[in-house]
């Protein structure tokens, strides 16, 4: 669990400095700020604040409470082709865990699906690959020089791991965010484009509207890299539908 402080909530009442037990709340003049490293996650300050500006969020918890929080639901999936979806962060960076999660909900008979970057070593997608019956695999730039500068890092890997799970046979959602001025113009669609026909997918590609997180970054304490308009507007998304559309891709926005 982690802190999370929303700030147009805050009265600077000073009631979680008072009480918290570790002294990682201070305040300058109107500003509160918040030391992590000092923080236990006691969850005090989110009991005593009066607004709601602080809150403790994310929950650890084993397979087990997981299963028993899902029991009530998968007598429901059963009869409504529902499932589980695990997603992240990247659900990959806890693979032994994932592995097991997944293993008891197949053992259950529940529908599966993996939400990923695609970014993680191929064992670990061995590993999984039993249990999982959908990946919805992030797609977001194909040009390797590109991907590094807005990514820190290569799409290598992630282009190998995805065209193993498409020889796999597993079911797999090519999803890509559109970010204006980052994956959007006429070079960075004929590119995808030109990927997604050498490694044979015509069909199951979303197109998703970039999602904004940098305000939850911000009350987490972390600093989002992305900035600028981040949104794409309809319009530009629907036009990157009709090009790839006419030229045979099944594609479509959202999902
Ligand atoms: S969670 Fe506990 S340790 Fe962390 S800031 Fe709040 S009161 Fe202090
Ligand atoms: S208790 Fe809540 S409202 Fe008061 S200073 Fe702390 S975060 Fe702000």
């Amino acid at each position: 669990p982690e802190l999370m402080y929303i700030k147009r909530k805050c009265i600077a009442c000073k009631t979680c400095v008072a009480n918290c037990p570790s002294g990682a709340i201070t305040f300058e003049g109107k500003q509160l700020i918040l030391n992590r490293k000092l923080c236990s996650s006691c969850g005090v300050c989110a009991e005593m604040c009066p607004t709601g500006a602080i809150k403790l969020v994310g929950k650890q918890m084993s397979t087990e409470e997981i299963l028993k929080e899902l029991n009530k639901d998968i007598l429901f999936f059963n009869q409504s082709q529902g499932g589980v979806t695990v997603s992240g962060g990247e659900p990959l960076m806890q693979v032994e865990f994932l592995k097991e999660l997944l293993e008891r909900l197949k053992h259950l008979k529940v529908h599966t699906a993996v939400d990923t970057c695609g970014y993680a070593e191929r064992k670990s997608f061995e590993l999984i690959l039993p249990y999982v019956d959908l990946f919805l695999y992030d797609l977001k730039i194909v040009d390797d020089a590109k991907h590094k500068k807005y990514t820190g890092v290569s799409n290598e890997k992630i282009r190998e791991n995805l065209e193993f799970l498409l020889q796999s046979e597993k079911s797999v959602l090519i999803r890509v965010p559109i970010v204006p001025a980052i994956n959007d113009s006429e070079e960075d669609i004929e590119d995808l484009m030109d990927y997604l026909e050498h490694i044979g997918i015509k069909s199951n590609i979303h197109l998703l509207p970039f999602h904004n997180i940098s305000e939850k970054y911000d009350m987490l304490g972390k600093k989002f890299k992305l900035t600028g308009e981040l949104r794409a507007s309809y319009e530009k998304i629907s036009f990157i539908e009709s090009k790839m559309k006419a030229n045979g891709f099944h594609v479509k926005i959202g999902g």
